[in-house]
C-alpha cells in the first residue's frame, strides 16, 4: 500500500484527495481493503454502483456482451443501446434519448439542446440557462459555468458565456432573472447532491414548470445524482408530478461503467438532428447491456424497497443525539452533525469500517439501492455513534 501510495502521488494527476485505503475487492455492499479489513459501502462510489460491486445480474450482462462486441461507434446498430433507449422512454414517458458517457456530457447534451430550441423558436438572442445558487452540474467549462457556486469558477475564466444563477426556493426571483436574461431553459436539481443534500420544496419545483411552460422556455432537470432509483421513483422529478422537457442523467445508470444519457420530452424531441451532436464511445453496448440489468430491475415493487429503506434509516437518524438534520429522500440522506465537522465523522466512520461521503457540511450516504436493511441500520449506528461523539 505504501509502495502504491507513492506511485499515485507522483504519478496521478493531485486533483483528489484520497483516503489512505486501497479497495481491492468486494461484493454487494461490502468491500474488502488490501489487509482484509471490511467495510460497509454507504457511498457506493458516489451513486454509481446502483446494484452494489460485482452484482451478479450486471456482471452477466456485461461479461456476456463483452464477449459479443465490446465497441462498434454509432456508425452502426448495436443492440443494447436502442434496447436501453426503449426502456428509459417506456418508464418515462420521455420520446427520445442521447447517450454520452457522463454526467457533465449529459448537461451539456440538454443545454446545446435547449439553446437550439430557443435559437430557432424566438431567436438567436435567446441563449441563457437559468441554475440555482449552489447547485452542482459537472466539471467541464460549460457546466462548470452551468456550476451556481463561485469557489469552482475562481481559477478557469472566462468559463462559457450564457449562465445565470437564481437563488432556490424563491419563484419571483428566478422568474425575473429568466425574463430579464431571454432565458433558453432553467436547468434545477431536484435535491441538490454535491451543494448538501439539500431537496427544494415541491410547490418551487412545480412553480418552476409551470413558468416554463407558460413563457415556452425548457424546463431541464439535472437527474445525474437523483436518478435511476436514488430517491425511491426512477428519477427524482416524479416525486412531484412534473413532466421536464429534457433530462440529464449518469451515475447510477452504468451500475458502475462509464454512461450518461439526455432524455428528450415531447417539446424537444427533434431539436437535435443530424450531425448536432455525437460522441465516439456513447452508447457504448457493453455500458448499455449492463444499464439495461439495472433499469430492468427498477420496478415498483423495488422502488417502493428503496423508499422503505430510505424512511427506516431517516427515522433512526432524525433527532439522534448529535445529529442535527437529516435531509434527502429515499437512499439519497444527508446528516448533519452537531458538534464535529462532516469530514472528521466520515473519517471516523472508516475507521470503523463504514464509508461514507460528505456534501459541504453533511454526512452524505449514497448506499446500493439493494443494501440489506442488516448492513444499512449497522451503518447508520455507526454513523449516528460517531454524530454524538
Ligand atoms: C456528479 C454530478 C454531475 C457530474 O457528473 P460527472 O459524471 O462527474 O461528469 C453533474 N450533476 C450532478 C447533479 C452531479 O451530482
Amino acid at each position: 500500500m505504501s509502495d502504491l501510495k507513492a506511485i499515485d502521488k507522483q504519478y496521478v494527476a493531485n486533483t483528489y484527495a484520497r483516503f489512505p485505503v486501497e479497495i481491492v475487492s468486494g461484493q454487494g455492499s461490502l468491500v474488502c481493503d488490501e489487509t482484509g479489513k471490511e467495510y460497509i459501502d454507504m457511498g457506493s462510489g458516489i451513486g454509481v454502483t446502483a446494484f452494489g460491486i460485482a452484482d451478479e445480474t450486471w456482471r452477466q450482462a456485461v461479461t456476456e456482451q463483452l464477449g459479443k462486441v465490446q465497441h462498434m461507434s454509432n456508425l452502426y446498430y448495436t443492440e443494447p443501446c436502442a434496447k436501453l433507449a426503449q426502456l428509459l422512454c417506456q418508464k418515462t414517458g420521455m420520446k427520445k434519448v442521447f447517450f454520452c458517457n457522463s454526467g457533465a456530457e449529459a448537461n451539456e447534451c440538454i443545454i446545446k439542446a435547449a439553446r437550439k430550441y430557443a435559437a430557432e423558436k424566438k431567436g438567436p438572442e435567446h441563449f441563457t440557462i437559468v441554475t440555482l445558487e449552489n447547485s452542482f452540474h459537472g466539471r467541464t467549462l460549460t457546466t462548470l459555468a452551468a456550476t451556481g457556486q463561485a469557489h469552482y469558477h475562481e481559477l478557469f475564466q472566462p468559463l462559457t458565456p450564457g449562465f445565470v444563477h437564481a437563488p432556490v426556493d424563491d419563484i419571483e426571483a428566478l422568474k425575473a432573472i429568466a425574463l430579464e436574461h431571454k432565458a433558453a431553459g432553467v436547468l434545477i436539481e431536484c435535491i441538490q447532491g454535491e451543494g448538501g443534500v439539500n431537496a427544494l420544496s415541491g410547490d418551487f419545483i412545480r412553480a418552476v414548470e409551470a413558468f416554463c411552460k407558460a413563457e415556452d422556455i425548457l424546463f431541464m432537470v439535472d437527474e445525474v445524482q437523483t436518478g435511476n432509483g436514488r430517491t425511491g421513483r426512477l428519477y427524482a422529478y416524479q416525486n412531484f408530478g412534473v413532466e421536464p422537457d429534457l433530462v440529464s442523467t449518469a451515475k447510477g445508470l452504468g451500475g458502475g461503467l462509464p454512461l450518461g444519457a439526455a432524455l428528450f420530452g415531447e417539446k424537444a424531441e427533434f431539436v437535435l438532428g443530424s450531425g448536432d451532436h455525437g460522441s465516439t464511445f456513447g452508447g457504448n453496448p457493453v455500458c448499455c447491456s449492463g444499464a439495461v440489468s439495472i433499469l430492468e430491475r427498477l420496478d415498483e415493487a423495488f422502488l417502493a424497497e428503496v423508499r422503505r429503506k430510505g424512511k427506516l434509516a431517516r427515522a433512526s437518524l432524525e433527532g439522534a443525539p448529535g445529529v442535527e438534520a437529516v435531509t434527502g429522500l429515499g437512499l439519497m440522506i444527508g446528516v448533519k452533525p452537531a458538534n464535529r465537522p462532516a469530514g472528521e465523522v466520515v473519517t471516523a466512520c472508516m475507521e470503523r469500517g463504514v464509508l461514507c461521503l460528505t456534501a459541504k457540511d453533511k454526512v452524505r450516504l449514497l448506499p446500493a439501492l439493494n443494501i440489506p436493511e442488516d448492513l444499512l441500520l449497522m451503518a447508520v449506528e455507526i454513523v449516528k455513534e460517531e454524530c454524538a461523539k
